[in-house]
């Protein structure tokens, strides 16, 4: 599954540098993450970075995104291959 941010977030800046897919991001009120990216820290640790951090514990899964942990091994092992991948190809003429 994907975390949700909750609106209890209180914007400490906290998760966002602890999170090894880049998922996590400043909305326009509240700190929000994206599913596509968020894989539950599978493939990096053992345990969720942001669940760790955030002092107000208002990350839970999303219902709106199960995902079982071989999909997200997947997700991760996909997000690994884009960063590695060179530059975003361009549209050819
Ligand atoms: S669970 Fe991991 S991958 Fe998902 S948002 Fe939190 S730190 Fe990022
Ligand atoms: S750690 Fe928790 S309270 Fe802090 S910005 Fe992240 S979600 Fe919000």
């Amino acid at each position: 599954m994907a975390l949700l941010i909750t609106n209890e977030c209180i914007n400490c800046d906290v998760c966002e540098p602890e999170c090894p897919n880049q998922a996590i991001f400043l909305g326009a009120e509240i700190y929000q993450i994206n599913p596509d990216k968020c894989t539950e820290c599978v493939g990096h640790f053992d345990e969720p970075q942001c669940v760790q951090v955030c002092p107000v514990n208002c990350i839970p899964v999303d219902p709106a995104h199960v995902e079982d942990r071989e999909t997200l091994f997947k997700k991760f092992q996909r997000l690994q291959a884009q960063a590695k991948a060179p530059a975003t190809p361009g549209v050819s003429s």
